[in-house]
């Protein structure tokens, strides 16, 4: 695939957007006709929230899942147009952005109705919201016996519209579904008793409900991790799930190549010392870039379609591949997968997580902001 290039930065992460339009396909075709809102919260899982956010409005989705005010108004600034939901608590202090940019808070506190309530009537609007509901999670949320009278307290301000309600599953991605089912019968039951306020959308599905739980689908899903075609859990027992295709692809150059004698202590600590004679290479891609330093010793990078150890501590901005066995094919310049495929070979966010003794959720979200996002360019393929 052609990519645009522009970034003089070694290390970049390429966002293959026909992957993030196949994954999507797959999940709606799950949920059927029903709206998909995608979660593009944490700047996309890490994939970059503007480009994630351009391509899936250009396939017509129009709203999405944000973390918190200041996520939403980044997109907002960068052009995207489209209704945010904002997933976490916001503060009263926040009122006056959600309204000014009608964003739609998910709430869960009287506090909070109030405060909008006052700031949409003095802004001569009437704000969506969308009441959050915990049916399991543990977290935010009102117990369901709460909801009724928050509704009745809702309903009775002329400033908010209440759009939604929904609740989230902390446990869809094991394999025994026992909890999230009686989660959802736990959900079912308060939609069931407050019919009469006619709200529009009732939403919990989240990526491993989607393959897992179809009847969690309700009005709407929120898909995250799966729109960027990361498995939700390897417990998944759907086997489509095996048919998303990874959005990410992490890659670096190498700046630097030296033979050393056996015996020779790399990097910080001297954490390794070569065994034999060895052709060592420096990449320019460390801690400071998300990689994390707890791999030190511990992964492998691709160059030339082979696995290569790293070796020594990961630094700040640096780390050292094994590269003897490529002895007189490596050169500098040439290209190195950190997270991604390379001939036959591929890692995975899901290796790395499983050595970090993470999920791939974080392996992918904490590819730290220097390193440039660099989408596939659509145009040039068809
Ligand atoms: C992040 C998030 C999701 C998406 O979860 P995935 O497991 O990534 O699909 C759904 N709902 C809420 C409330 C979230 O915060």
């Amino acid at each position: 695939m052609r990519v645009s290039d522009q970034s003089i930065r070694l290390t970049k992460a390429f966002v293959n957007l026909h992957h993030l339009t196949h994954n999507m396909r797959l999940l709606q075709e799950l949920v059927g006709s029903r709206p998909l809102w995608p979660c593009i919260k944490a700047d996309a899982y890490g994939h970059g929230a503007v480009i994630i956010a351009r391509h899936l409005t250009s396939l017509g989705y129009k709203t999405f899942g944000v973390a918190d005010v200041e996520e939403g108004l980044a997109l907002v600034q960068a052009g995207i147009h489209a209704t945010f939901i904002v997933l976490s608590e916001a503060l009263p202090e926040h009122c006056h952005a959600l309204i000014a940019h009608n964003f739609e808070p998910t709430i869960s506190t009287l506090n909070m109705a109030e405060a909008l309530a006052f700031e949409a009537e003095k802004a001569g609007k009437r704000i969506a919201i969308h009441v959050k509901v915990d049916t399991g999670m543990g977290r935010l949320g009102l117990q369901p016996e709460e909801v009724q009278k928050f509704l009745d307290q809702c309903v009775a301000f002329p400033g908010l519209h209440i759009r939604g309600i929904m609740s989230h599953f902390p446990r869809a991605d094991e394999r025994d579904k026992k909890y999230s089912l009686r989660q959802l019968r736990r959900f079912r039951q308060v939609l069931e008793a407050i019919q009469e306020y006619g709200i529009e959308a009732r939403h919990m599905a989240n990526s491993a409900a989607i393959f897992d739980l179809p009847d969690s689908y309700l009005d709407a899903a929120r898909p995250g991790i799966a729109i960027y075609g990361l498995h939700p859990s390897r417990e998944i027992a759907n086997p489509r799930v095996n048919e998303l295709k990874p959005v990410l692809e992490w890659k670096t150059r190498i700046v630097f190549l030296k033979e050393v004698p056996a015996g020779t202590g790399l990097s910080y600590g001297h954490a390794y010392h070569t065994k034999k004679r060895s052709l060592i290479a420096t990449v320019p891609v460390g801690y400071g870039d998300g990689l994390s330093r707890n791999l030190s010793n511990h992964c492998t990078m691709l160059v030339h379609g082979v696995r290569c150890p790293q070796v020594g501590r990961i630094t700040m901005d640096l780390t050292l591949l094994d590269v003897t066995a490529l002895r007189g094919d490596v050169q500098l310049g040439d290209e190195v997968v950190i997270i991604g495929r390379q001939g036959a070979e591929e890692v995975t966010a899901d290796e790395l997580a499983q050595k970090l003794g993470t999920i791939n959720y974080e392996v992918a979200t904490c590819i730290s902001h220097r390193v440039p996002r660099i989408p596939s360019q659509l145009e040039e393929e068809k």
